[in-house]
């Protein structure tokens, strides 16, 4: 969708998306990337490069818990090189053990774009033919579209419940002018994205291109909105003595729920719940403090500083002050305050989700997602679907596509003489990223090596140029042979593909 907030940038370099990290609060995909189990070449080689609160998948992946990954495709035109990349992330997590859905977002390509329902189903036709090429198993997984899901619309009515005009005026640039049906396409996307959960909540991620992040972050909240259960309530189930469950409840039940599933920014809720409760109401002994404590300072924090201006009628100064210190150190006081009652905060999540379930409610878990850097356009700038040579589809005659890259531009130097004694600059080089993303597929090895001979100077962008046109010749021939051999598949696969 066209989005406000982020705009997608062409280059490949990483620096280029640190404003994502600091603006946005999306994380590094190198921090999980040794929790995730037989990592995928795209999250090897850094184009996955951001996620949101994706350890949870990761965790289900491993454990073979229930798990499911999700993405939407808006049939406007051709599938391109760009969109293979999100196919290959949803094959991976199907592949991996995840319940795996993908959707033609018909409604929004009919009210966003305009396009024509004709021209809709066409496109929707190709797209799910490449993915199906590509190895998703439709007997496994679930292929839908947005307009025949009756399911998606009742929750997308229900979603529409939680969210209002102004917020989709800010997130979105909606005006006066937007027509319903285009708001209505929001919160259908919104259904799409917790569509998996509808039986059971589980982890569920969205591999997006960044600038889809304003629709993860409103999912995010409307999840948190639908649900009724406190995570304080499951806390209070545990075994624990009164005045312990009490402390726990009331610390808990201050904390913004939209703002769970961080857990920096948790702790330093946990620490101004604290700092902001009067000493009546937290309504605990002198001895449970000092138990906290104890606890706390087996755990390994020290008193360091005084601060504070409540608990030192009842609770010692040291004892204070290491409470104290224990809370400022962010991340360690929360994996503490845990520890020292010795609660299990998954576990805590998991059954206020259980309670609410059997409640009646969703339970649903805050969708998780991923991010992958945009594709350089062959000719510079971005990839686009609008500029034909910027970008090779994945139904282009395997003649053109030879063609297109032959033509591409190249991070190559003036003279092949100044190339050998600088080397070429394979940062900035589409043909490079084209090895990277695609045709050198699950061999790093390969790509390091057509990196190395670049900046070493050993590779010139001619004979380079050739070997990469003549790999895509080849990647366009099978695919598209694929494409012919999956033609029964979706035939049979359950969704309609005419509207
Ligand atoms: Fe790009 Fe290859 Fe030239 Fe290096 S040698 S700049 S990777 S085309």
């Amino acid at each position: 969708a066209d989005d406000v907030a982020l705009d997608p940038w062409g280059s490949s370099s990483v620096s280029d998306y640190r404003k994502l990290f600091e603006e946005f609060g999306i994380e590094e995909f190198d921090e999980v990337l040794e929790a995730v189990p037989n990592p995928h070449y795209l999250m090897r080689r850094g184009v996955i490069f951001g996620h949101r609160d994706y350890r949870p998948i990761a965790e289900a992946l491993r454990n073979d818990e229930p798990a499911a990954v999700l993405s939407g495709f808006m049939p406007t035109g051709d599938p391109h090189i760009g969109h293979k990349l999100v196919f290959d992330e949803i094959i991976w997590h199907q592949q991996q053990g995840a319940d795996a859905y993908a959707l033609i977002a018909d409604l929004e390509a009919n009210s966003a774009r305009g396009m024509t329902w004709e021209e809709i189903d066409e496109h929707a036709r190709n797209y799910l033919l490449s993915l199906l090429a590509l190895g998703f198993d439709p007997d496994e997984g679930e292929l839908y579209r947005q307009s025949t899901n009756r399911e998606v619309q009742d929750l997308a009515f229900e979603l529409g419940a939680e969210a209002n005009f102004s917020e989709l005026e800010s997130i979105y640039g909606f005006d006066g002018e937007t027509d319903v049906s285009h708001m209505q396409s929001v919160v259908t996307q919104m259904a799409d994205i917790l569509y998996p959960q509808l039986d059971e909540p589980k982890p569920t991620v969205i591999p997006v291109g960044p600038d889809q992040d304003p629709h993860v972050r409103l999912a995010r909240d409307l999840a948190e909105r639908m649900r009724f259960f406190k995570v304080s309530e499951a806390y209070a189930s545990f075994e624990l003595e009164p005045e312990e469950r009490a402390l726990v409840a009331n610390v808990y039940d201050r904390l913004d729920p939209a703002e769970f599933d961080d857990d920096t920014l948790r702790c330093v809720h946990v620490a101004e719940a604290i700092e902001e409760t009067p000493l009546e109401d937290l309504d605990v002994g002198a001895d449970v403090l000092g138990a906290v404590l104890t606890k706390l300072e087996e755990a390994g924090m020290e008193p360091v500083r005084p601060r504070t201006r409540f608990f030192d009628r009842r609770a010692t100064d040291e004892a204070f002050d290491a409470l104290i210190d224990a809370i400022e150190g962010e991340k360690r006081v929360y994996e503490s305050h845990v520890d020292a009652f010795d609660l299990d905060v998954a576990a805590a999540e998991e059954l206020a989700r259980e309670v609410e379930v059997e409640n009646g409610g969703y339970g649903f878990q805050p969708p998780s997602s991923i991010y992958h850097r945009f594709m350089t356009g062959l000719t510079g700038g971005k990839m686009s679907s609008s500029i034909p040579a910027s970008h090779i589809s994945l139904l282009d005659d395997p003649e053109d596509g030879y063609d297109k890259v032959k033509a591409a531009t190249t991070g190559g130097r003036e003279t092949a003489e100044e190339q050998r004694e600088k080397g070429g600059r394979a940062d900035e080089c589409p043909v490079y990223e084209l090895y990277a993303y695609l045709l050198s597929g699950d061999d790093d090895e390969f790509a390091k090596r057509v990196y190395d001979e670049c900046v070493g100077g050993e590779r010139l962008c001619g004979d380079c140029k050739e070997q990469a046109a003549q790999l895509m010749r080849e990647f366009l021939e099978e695919h598209q042979e694929k494409r012919e051999e999956v033609a029964d598949l979706l035939e049979d696969a359950d969704i309609e593909l005419e509207s």
